[in-house]
């Protein structure tokens, strides 16, 4: 049966690679990846031999799916990457993996490194229940939107963020709950891993490295704090 691999990626520390990962990257035919020059990087690293790319971005996602879906059906066998961690989650894949299975294709996910789960774990915060809402909105009315729904919620609340906006979102997060716990995990699976944890208002006078990447965390709305 015809098969599209999905295939996760370092999140910054190559030894997280599975044998089982490194075993599917050398069979399949061909990759499909954001940037081809990111996942030769990352195969020489591993020491598996250059693959033939299939450049995969959400912009031409539509017009390459069916390329892709041909191959596989031709017999190939086909791997998608993204730049980082695992595909689909906040990456392009989304279209092809529904498109695929239209097609009868078999889809294999492998487990590996995801930023939101790991930040979620080494967070202490609960963990049970949690909302994952992928990067904010830049729009101000939605991020605001978002912001307040995110602080309202029960569970755990888990965003990507850029260093770039890292301080906007914590002024406003300030103005809405300055008492809220959170959580920013950066650099993770890397050298300068750092979690950031604390109340809203101490975290906006901590002295902290707003580079890298980061993931934002923010506790939900304790029992004993509900009004309702
Ligand atoms: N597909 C990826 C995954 O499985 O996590 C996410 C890709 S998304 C385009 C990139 C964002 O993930 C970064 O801007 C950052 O918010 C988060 N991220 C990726 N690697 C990270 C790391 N090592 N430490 C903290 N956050 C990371």
């Amino acid at each position: 049966m015809s098969k599209l691999f999905i295939i996760p990626k370092d999140i910054g520390n190559i030894d997280d690679i599975s044998s089982r990962i490194k075993e599917v990257l050398k069979k399949c035919d061909f990759l499909v990846c954001e940037d081809t020059r990111v996942i030769g990087i990352f195969l020489k690293k591993l020491g598996i031999e250059k693959k033939d790319y299939i450049s995969f971005t959400e912009y031409n996602q539509k017009t390459k799916t069916s390329i892709i879906i041909n191959m596989i059906k031709n017999g190939k066998i086909g791997g998608l990457l993204s730049d980082s961690g695992t595909p689909l989650i906040s990456d392009p894949g989304f279209y092809l993996v529904r498109e695929a299975i239209n097609e009868g294709i078999e889809i294999v996910p492998l487990p590996g490194p995801v930023a939101f789960i790991t930040a979620l774990v080494g967070s202490g915060l609960p963990t049970d229940s949690f909302t994952f809402y992928g990067f904010l909105p830049k729009k101000e009315g939605r991020r605001k939107k978002v912001l307040n729904e995110a602080i309202s919620k029960r569970e755990t609340s888990i965003f990507y963020e850029s260093p770039y906006r890292i301080d906007k979102t914590i002024k406003e997060l300030n103005d809405i709950d300055p008492e809220r716990n959170i959580v920013i995990a950066r650099e993770l699976t890397k050298t300068f891993e750092e979690f950031i944890r604390g109340k809203v208002s101490d975290i906006i006078k901590k002295e902290w490295t707003k580079k890298g990447e980061m993931v934002l965390l923010i506790e939900g709305v304790r029992d004993d704090k509900r009004k309702n």
